[in-house]
């Protein structure tokens, strides 16, 4: 079968090759990959060498943003031929730590869980793939293409899952949401922050095209720079890494705020910040600030959930590209107007 295989850090290796069907040992679930989704890890394996192939490999199958259609799934699995489902990216590390013992992977002590696509297991990009299960999450048919979403959204979810259970320290009224990015994460937070009923301020540096009409859509309002804020934040869901904006932001907040910290960048620039005022006004308005990577299964469910109910017409418009499988390094090439590009493994 056909797949989207790269020696990590050196794009000139980005190709398609015929590679062996899936292993039974990845699982009882057979699955026909319909799309994967794009994110800056892919560019960051593709380019700076982030990632590691599996164990005996040079070449790594790429991308953890899965869509595919069940082939053959086990009786009793819950699952049947022809449902969508959309593959879980980690997997629990093989000694297990304690939160991975518990099937809490994202939250993995000793660095070894495994990341398919990512970090010593093979990905998505491939005609077909296996996987257990449990690490296949079903998707409402009517999502169609849109399945591709549920990754991002697993690690949304978990952000405002982690916000939530945060809150339940104190009595917690929130209405002032600020998401800083208007990328595939951030409009995915504005979106579950809406779905929850907060006025939310997005924030981008864009000030045309998909992005500013897109938060305008979701009820929310679209902010070029912080000063522009309704009203300080109750809970601040950061998407872009850049650490000015994130110390700027964590400035700006409510009493008793929750700040989720989810995107990184490969920045190098230091920056100065007023450590003795921050540290400050965190003690003094007891401010959570917080980082989240990955997701658990009960986020993916949640992101289902969300993805379900969303408005589907909107969210056709965070997929800006399609590629198809033969060509599919084009994808890791940013265009001005991209928020998701996918690639098309049928195409
Ligand atoms: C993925 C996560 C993963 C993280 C670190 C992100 O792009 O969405 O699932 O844990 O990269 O490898």
């Amino acid at each position: 079968m056909k797949a989207c295989t790269i020696v990590p850090g050196n794009i000139s290796t980005a190709g398609v090759e015929e590679i062996a069907e899936p292993a039974l040992t990845d699982g009882d679930v057979l699955v026909e990959g319909l799309f994967v989704g794009v994110c800056g890890t892919d560019i960051e394996i593709s380019k700076e060498g982030y990632g590691v192939p599996p164990a005996g490999h040079q070449r790594l199958v790429l991308f953890h943003e899965s869509l595919g259609r069940v082939l053959e799934a086990p009786e009793g699995s819950g699952l049947a031929a022809g449902d969508l489902v959309a593959g879980v990216v980690r997997r629990p590390d093989p000694e297990p730590c304690g939160p991975c013992g518990q099937d809490q992977w994202d939250f993995c002590r000793n660095g070894k869980f495994t990341e398919r696509g990512i970090k010593e297991q093979d990905g998505y990009g491939s005609e077909r793939w296996r996987v257990a299960p449990k690490f296949a999450i079903p998707l409402d048919a009517s999502l169609g293409d849109l399945g591709v979403l549920l990754e991002p959204t697993s690690v949304v979810a978990k952000a405002w899952d982690q916000t939530d259970a945060i809150a339940r320290r104190a009595y917690w009224d929130p209405q002032h949401v600020l998401v800083t990015g208007a990328g595939p994460i951030g409009l995915l937070a504005a979106l579950i922050g809406r779905q929850k009923g907060l006025e939310v301020a997005v924030l981008d540096r864009v000030t045309e095209g998909a992005k500013p009409e897109m938060v305008r859509e979701l009820g929310a309002t679209y902010i070029n720079s912080l000063d522009d804020l309704p009203a300080p934040p109750d809970v601040v869901i950061e998407a872009t890494g850049i650490g000015a904006l994130v110390f700027d932001a964590i400035g700006r907040c409510a009493p008793n705020a929750i700040v989720s910290l989810t995107g990184i960048s490969s920045g190098t620039r230091p920056i100065g910040v007023h450590a003795d005022a921050i540290n400050k006004e965190m003690v003094l308005e007891n401010e959570v600030v917080f980082g989240s990577v990955n997701a658990g299964l009960r986020n993916y469910h949640q992101a289902a959930e969300a993805l379900a109910k969303a408005d589907s017409s909107w969210l056709q418009r965070i997929i800006t590209r399609r590629v198809p499988m033969d060509q599919w390094a084009d994808a890791l090439e940013r265009q001005p107007d991209d928020i998701k590009v996918v690639v098309d493994l049928q195409a």
